[in-house]
């Protein structure tokens, strides 16, 4: 059984609790961002009942992401927190789940909307003044337009240009 599966057997008399870890490879989430990856296992604290043909599950979600801030490039850690997250399954009609035998798979309702609490352009902290106007040594990649930078990035640089 999946860490993140119910059995439906067990939720006709009581409400089934799910508290743990789930492996960010069980999770299979592509950030498709590149200034966003997966830093650690998804905690969850779920309680799932069953109101007549469906299934109410409710509780918190918490991820942890490596970002990298889209203005200075600097490695920022962003917690995704889904605290009071609900999620209502429909076990009838066209919306319905498909459960394998009697288990239902709550990971892709998961992964759908911890997706979407993703932040769109991390930043480091708001109103991050970016590359250009931070202290020098503070970023990352300490270059600038204005000849900070070793010549040999600019070198390849302009090779690239003019070929
Ligand atoms: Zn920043």
């Amino acid at each position: 059984m999946k860490a993140l599966q119910v059995n439906l057997e067990h939720l006709v008399r009581r409400e089934v609790r799910l508290e743990g870890q789930l492996a960010v490879e069980a999770l299979d989430i592509d950030t498709r961002d590149e200034m966003i990856r997966l830093g650690g296992p998804l905690l969850y604290e779920l309680e799932v009942s069953r109101v007549s043909d469906e299934l109410v599950v409710r509780g918190s979600l918490e991820l942890e992401l490596h970002c990298t801030c889209v203005r200075c490039l600097r490695p920022v850690v962003h917690w995704v927190r889904l605290k009071d997250w609900q999620c209502v399954i429909p076990l009838t009609g066209p919306e319905r789940v498909m459960p394998e035998g009697d288990l239902v798979d709550l990971t892709p309702f998961v992964r759908e909307d911890i997706l979407l609490a993703f932040p769109l352009h991390p930043l480091c902290e708001p109103g991050c003044p970016g590359l250009l106007h931070s202290e020098p040594g503070r970023a990352r990649f300490p270059q600038s337009l204005d000849g900070l930078a070793s010549p040999s990035v600019w070198s390849k640089l302009d090779e690239l240009k003019f070929e």
